[in-house]
């Protein structure tokens, strides 16, 4: 999709501090991380939110929670970190193409 930020992300339009990237997924740094440990997984297809997950992206959708949990560990919090999907406003989603929080490094993280 052409005017979504994150899509822009995957392309490499905008810049970001990756982390990880392969054909289809890409994890890379939040810009205003809410723990020590905090960085976003999403799949490059434009998918808008949690909802919009179809059957032929399960599998996808379940990579991103791999990928995500081997990140983690690299970055020193493999003993615990929260997931997190954000699905509508009302929820705080503000980027609609979907995208899991990783945050770790301090207890119970997540304080938005
Ligand atoms: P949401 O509230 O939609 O679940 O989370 C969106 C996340 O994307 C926020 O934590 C926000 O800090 C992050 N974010 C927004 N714009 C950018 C950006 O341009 N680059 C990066 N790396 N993260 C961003
Ligand atoms: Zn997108």
């Amino acid at each position: 999709m052409t005017d979504c930020l994150f899509c822009k992300i995957a392309a490499g339009d905008i810049p970001a501090e990756k982390l990880y990237e392969d054909d289809e997924v890409l994890a890379f740094k939040d810009i205003a991380p809410q723990a020590p440990v905090h960085f976003l997984v999403i799949p490059k297809k434009h998918i808008v939110d949690p909802s919009d997950v179809s059957q032929e992206d399960e599998k996808l959708i379940g990579k991103l929670i791999r990928i995500g949990s081997q990140i983690a560990a690299e970055n020193g919090v493999s003993d615990g970190f929260r997931i997190i999907f954000n699905n509508g406003a009302k929820a705080g989603q503000a980027v609609f193409h979907i995208h899991m929080h990783i945050l770790g490094g301090k207890d119970r993280p997540w304080p938005m």
